[in-house]
């Protein structure tokens, strides 16, 4: 027999000598009838009890046992059941206990799980989601919302941490009318950001105390990308009104005023015709950058013989070098392997750039164009994979540009001195044509300059056989 619990034996001698009282009775009755002496009644007596002890010790041992591992259970520790005499009734019970016990077990480790799912999904949302009570005390938050807010937000007040009217006012709101609401705000601290917020009642009565469920949507590059668009939409209008302007202007004082002039007339329509080749060029690159943009998402497949085409980019530019009396040295080793790329979309990053030195480049200078292969890479996520790639260098000496200049000379319509480079006749948009094709080409820009002696533009691409493998992929 295997009990696990002290039985006191107060308990034992109690229930012994309740039990035995009805024999004592009889013994009793026994003396008095004469029938059996004092000393056999005490020798018949005492082995009653110690009978009766030996009966009953099992079973409220059993009972003792199993009425601490009920208490224990009550109190929510992890016990193991006890092992009690399989020979009563106790046993059983014991056994069913248990068997409720592992039951438990399995449904709190299942709330446990479930809990612990539905806090990674509530993690894992990329939205900020943010619970509060009544009074506007933080609940709950998710990830997203720690990230930006910080990791102690539990008990924090709402203006705490979201310091801004218009959200506030819209949780009073929904608080007060508990109907919810959609609203835009935008956040400086800690970081400047544009959030899209949704506030909501709690749906049902909460036992946490939930009240107000926020969740804001982070719309900063959406803004960014509008902003981006309307700017875009302004100076293009803006680059096609200037010189639609001057030529109606032209045109008016032509049938007007000029009528009869010969000398006006000529000059005028030479003004014209240099206007017009200005909108074509605008128009032409518009149409490129957008065509480009389009296929952004798509790599090139081609093979492209960049020694080749770099050599007769250069012979293009023979006249226009002539007139500025400047020379193009080409520095290119025999052979080079051939480049992964869109054959016209390559041609027109070489032609832009050099084109650019040309136009820069202070007359009388040479322009220098490097071709080559490089194992010193830019710091750019497109060559991480790589450990080599062609590089084309071309160098020019004219005012150079100022290294604060440098960061936005990609963005469309940048230009360093408006007036000037207008006049030379750019549109402010050959550098963005160059920087979105060597995007979609997954090779990479860098510019160099020293103000007063030039500038070193830098294209870097992927060799086709090192990059074939994810070319067919
Ligand atoms: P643009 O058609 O006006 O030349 P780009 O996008 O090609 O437009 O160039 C943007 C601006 O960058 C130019 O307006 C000019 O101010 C500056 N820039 C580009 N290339 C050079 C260069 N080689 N030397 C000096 N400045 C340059």
């Amino acid at each position: 027999m295997t009990v696990h619990s002290s039985l006191p034996l107060s308990t034992l001698a109690k229930a012994t000598a309740l039990l035995s009282l009805p024999a004592l009775g009889a013994f009793l009755v026994l003396i008095v009838r004469g029938e059996m002496s004092v000393a056999g009644v005490l020798q018949g007596y005492l082995m009653c009890l110690a009978g009766v002890a030996l009966i009953l010790y099992p079973l409220l041992s059993n009972l003792h046992t199993l009425t601490r591992y009920v208490k224990d259970l009550a109190q929510d520790k992890k016990v193991a059941a006890p092992v009690l005499s399989s020979l009563n009734a106790i046993a059983d019970l014991s056994e069913a206990l248990n068997n409720l016990q592992i039951s438990w077990e399995t449904r709190q480790n299942l709330m446990e799980n479930e809990k612990n799912e539905r806090e990674i999904l509530v993690d894992s949302l990329p939205d900020v989601l943010i619970m509060t009570n009544e009074k506007m005390e933080i609940l709950r938050t998710n990830r997203a919302a720690r990230d930006i807010f910080g990791q102690n937000l539990h008990g924090q007040k709402l203006e705490a941490i979201v310091p801004n009217d218009k959200l506030l006012n819209g949780a009073a709101a929904v608080m007060d009318d508990l109907k919810g609401r959609m609203l835009e705000f935008q956040m400086i601290e800690p970081e400047p950001k544009d959030f899209r917020a949704l506030i909501e009642r709690f749906p049902v009565a909460s036992t946490g105390g939930i009240a107000l469920v926020i969740t804001l949507n982070d719309v900063t590059e959406l803004k960014r990308v509008e902003k981006m668009r309307a700017d875009f939409v302004a100076n293009a209008s803006h680059e096609i009104r200037t010189p639609l302007a001057s030529i109606s202007g032209f045109i008016e004082t032509l049938q007007g005023p000029a009528k009869d002039d010969e000398k006006a007339r000529e000059q005028f329509l030479s003004v014209m015709s240099e206007q017009s080749k200005r909108l074509t060029a605008l128009v032409t690159d518009l149409l490129s950058l957008s065509k480009i943009e389009m296929n952004s998402q798509s790599i090139p497949t081609g093979r492209v013989d960049i020694l080749r085409m770099v050599k007769n980019e250069k012979e293009s530019f023979a006249w226009m070098a002539g007139q500025k009396r400047m020379e193009m040295v080409i520095d290119q080793p025999e052979t080079l392997p051939e480049v992964r790329a869109d054959e016209n979309e390559l041609r027109q990053v070489i032609h832009n750039l050099i084109g650019n030195a040309l136009k820069y480049g202070h007359d009388g200078t040479n322009i220098i164009i490097s071709v080559r292969i490089t194992s010193s890479l830019p710091n750019d996520p497109n060559f991480i994979k790589l450990q080599r790639a062609v590089i084309v260098s071309v160098r020019d000496h004219g005012d150079g540009i100022a290294r604060e200049h440098l960061p936005r000379l990609t963005e469309r319509f940048y230009r360093v001195d408006s007036a000037r480079t207008r006049k030379i006749g750019g549109t402010g948009l050959g550098l963005a044509i160059v920087k979105h094709i060597l995007n979609r080409h997954r090779g990479a820009l860098t510019i160099d300059s020293i103000v007063g002696e030039g500038s070193t533009f830098s294209v870097y691409l992927p060799i086709f056989e090192d990059v074939a493998d994810y070319t067919m992929a």
